[in-house]
């Protein structure tokens, strides 16, 4: 996020440079959520779908500074690298060969790396080698034959980077079965990978397999956040796991957008009339008008404004948002039709009347106030995905540490 946004004339500074001056969570929150950060090589370099994410200086930079200090991480924060399977996950074969994911590591100074994996997305628990389809059980093997390289090619470089071997499976059997020949390889740091897509239950089947035949390597899971489950998760070797659904959840829930220690909220959605499809097509059509819709958009931000200051009363607030939101959405709630949207403003009436942001400690909803509530811009979203990520640090602070991956 961008510490010197304007949220009031939405612009940025014109001295922003955009990775050198936004701010990550790591830097503004008044707790560190988390202690180690997760980069993908997919999403760095790029992979069979073309380029990754970060523009060509930034990833020039990333390679210069190294992960510590491109990320402005304190020295007792984990640095992880793997390779972003799920990216590459309809590819008949990885796209990187061992000793380029082995210079990626070593390149951006990763403390720990992952070795090369590939995803199998497929869940049958009585399947077993001779049962599953071939395509899957093909997977395991490339998985563990590459982590058996990638240890290899550590040890030779003698690299100080502590190797992660990766198991991916179908079953709690197949997975048990891919740890036990990572530990007999060496490794003693192992991630779980390909878990996301399952349920909680379905995870905790392969982690109590897993511990049958488990030595004493700790566990990591890739990609999950499962708040409930953590404590039974750190039981049985798991010591850590990287996640960014709370912060994705604040721009990808439609419902459970804003997060609170018992709960969540749903954020007001002001859409900007310039940058929505559908009421710009009702614009363009003439059945709204421009100068009104723009009238009203700024006057539901000023009421939103004023009764955080005390200044209006929240039935005229209410009556406001549900005219804009009647604005925007027009027929599309109208009850008599099938699948009608219904109506947010009940919602919206609890959260307004809580203002969790006044006795929130994340230290963000206390400096920009509503504006962190508001559902609209990118800089309201992830200011929001910050402060669910201190709400979710904070339910997880009595377990074992957790990075937190990094898509930007
Ligand atoms: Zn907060």
């Amino acid at each position: 996020m961008s510490p010197t946004y304007d949220f009031h004339n939405e612009e940025y500074s014109p001295y922003r440079v955009r990775q050198r001056d936004d701010k990550y969570a790591h830097e503004v929150l008044a707790e560190r959520p988390y202690h180690g950060m997760l980069v993908s090589k997919a999403i760095v370099d790029g992979s069979v779908r073309g380029s990754g994410k970060y523009t060509m200086p930034q990833r020039e930079r990333l390679y210069r500074l190294g992960v510590q200090k491109y990320f402005r991480l304190p020295d007792n924060f984990t640095t992880l690298g793997d390779c972003g399977a799920f990216n590459y996950i309809d590819e008949v074969d990885p796209p990187y060969s061992v000793p380029e994911v082995v210079d990626f590591y070593e390149s951006c100074g990763f403390q720990e790396g992952v070795s090369v994996d590939h995803v199998i997305f497929h869940y049958d628990p009585d399947a077993t080698e001779l049962t599953v389809p071939a395509k899957w059980s093909k997977r395991r093997e490339i998985t563990l034959q590459y982590a058996s390289d990638f240890f290899d090619e550590v040890k030779n470089r003698g690299n100080p980077i502590v190797p992660m071997g990766a198991a991916q499976g179908w079953s709690p059997a197949s997975y048990a079965d891919s740890v036990r020949r990572l530990e007999e390889m060496g490794y003693r740091r192992i991630a779980l990978g390909g878990m996301v897509p399952l349920r909680t239950q379905e995870i905790l089947d392969c982690l109590y397999e897993v511990d049958k035949v488990r030595e004493n390597a700790e566990l990591h899971l890739l990609g999950i956040t499962r708040v409930g489950t953590i404590e039974e998760f750190a039981t049985l070797g798991v010591t850590s796991f990287d996640s960014t659904s709370p912060f994705r959840q604040s721009f990808m829930d439609d419902k459970n957008n804003y997060h609170t220690a018992d709960g969540a909220h749903m954020a007001i959605r002001i859409p900007q009339v310039d940058g929505n499809p559908a009421l710009k097509r009702k614009i363009l059509a003439g059945e709204v008008s421009q100068t009104d819709a723009k009238r009203l958009e700024r006057e539901t931000l000023r009421l939103l404004r004023a009764y955080d200051e005390g200044d209006a009363p929240l039935e005229k607030v209410l009556e406001t948002l549900r005219e804009y939101e009647q604005l925007v959405e027009g027929d599309k709630m109208d009850p008599n039709k099938k699948n009608a949207k219904k109506p947010r403003i009940s919602k919206y009436e609890v959260l307004l009347q809580e203002k969790p942001w006044k006795t929130c400690n994340c230290g963000l909803c206390s400096k920009l106030g509503i504006e962190i509530a508001i559902f609209r811009g990118t800089e309201r979203n992830k200011s929001r995905g910050f402060h669910n990520l201190a709400i979710f640090a904070a339910k997880i602070q009595h377990v074992g540490r957790a990075p937190s991956q990094e898509n930007q």
